[in-house]
C-alpha cells in the first residue's frame, strides 16, 4: 500500500487543511466513505473528536474521526477531567495510526485496519498526517464489564 504524503499538493492552497480540530472532511483521497454522515447516528464533535453514535441492540455504534495532530492528554483531558482517558476501547480501527500510553509507560501502536481493546487508564495520539477512523462498540456506563475487559492495564 503506497503512502501518499507527498501527494495533497492539490489542496494546499486551501489554507484550511492542515489546521489542527479540523477534520479534513472528503477532501483526502479515499477517505470519503469513512467521513461521510452515518445513517441511524447523531453526530457530535468533543474535543474536536468527531463522534457519530447510534443504537444497535443493546449496544452503542460510535464512529470516531481523530484529526492529526490529536492527542488525548491535550485535547480531551481538559474535558474530560481525569489524568488519563478512563474508557475501553473496542472495535476496529478503519483508517490511520494511533498510539496508546498506558500509566506504566508501555506504549501500543495501531495501525489500519486492524481490531483494537485498549483498556481503561491511557493516553493516546494520533500518528502521521492522516486522520484516524475508529469504530468502536460500547454499553456506556456498563462497557467495561459487558464487554469482558479488564478494568486497567496490567500484565500477568
Ligand atoms: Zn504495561
Amino acid at each position: 500500500m503506497a503512502k501518499k504524503k507527498h501527494a495533497r499538493k492539490n489542496v494546499r492552497h486551501s489554507g484550511t487543511i492542515a489546521k489542527r480540530g479540523k477534520t479534513p472532511r472528503g477532501r483526502q483521497k479515499g477517505l470519503d466513505p469513512f467521513l461521510a454522515a452515518v445513517k441511524g447516528a447523531e453526530r457530535r464533535t468533543v474535543g474536536h473528536v468527531q463522534l457519530e453514535v447510534g443504537r444497535a441492540g443493546a449496544a452503542r455504534v460510535k464512529r470516531l474521526v481523530y484529526p492529526r495532530g490529536f492527542r488525548w492528554s491535550v485535547d480531551m483531558k481538559p474535558i474530560v477531567g481525569t489524568d488519563l482517558c478512563m474508557h475501553a476501547h473496542v472495535g476496529f480501527l478503519a483508517h490511520g495510526e494511533i498510539h496508546i500510553e498506558y500509566a506504566d509507560g508501555c506504549v501500543v501502536e495501531h495501525k489500519a485496519p486492524q481490531i483494537v481493546a485498549i483498556e481503561p487508564g491511557h493516553d493516546g495520539w494520533v500518528v502521521g498526517n492522516e486522520p484516524v477512523v475508529l469504530i468502536e462498540f460500547d454499553f456506556e456506563g456498563d462497557t467495561i464489564r459487558r464487554l469482558g475487559m479488564p478494568d486497567a492495564h496490567r500484565h500477568p
